[in-house]
């Protein structure tokens, strides 16, 4: 399943930096495009089942679904795609291309404080 694989390397990541400074992970913002899009709830799921007995338990995942971005073929007009009014909302023309999808990123990541523990 994707979500678990996402899951999988978010939580190296993550784990890394943990142990780098010796603490526990508190949060993490993800974002994903929509060629590739992420459940919420499968990826938190799949998470808690890795993170689990690790520093990175109990920690919280955001995960920001970035629009895809489409360019009108015919006024140039750069719009974000609505999957259910898929047309240019400048002249309303339904030629256009895509912009590249965002790729899967780990925005941020928030570790405890280690002087508050
Ligand atoms: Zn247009």
């Amino acid at each position: 399943m994707h979500e678990t694989m996402v899951a999988q390397s978010i939580f190296e990541i993550i784990l890394e930096q943990a142990k780098q400074y010796n603490t526990t992970a508190v949060s993490a913002t993800i974002s994903c495009g929509q060629f590739n899009p992420i459940n919420d709830e499968v990826l938190n799921f799949a998470f808690e089942i890795i993170a689990k007995d690790t520093p990175c338990e109990g920690m919280t995942l955001e995960i920001i679904h970035i629009p895809l971005r489409a360019i009108c073929k015919g006024c140039k007009n750069e719009f974000d795609f609505d999957v259910y009014k898929p047309m240019c909302p400048m002249c309303e023309s339904c030629e256009f291309d895509f912009a590249q999808d965002a790729e899967l990123l780990l925005e941020n990541i928030e570790l405890k404080d280690p002087d508050t523990k």
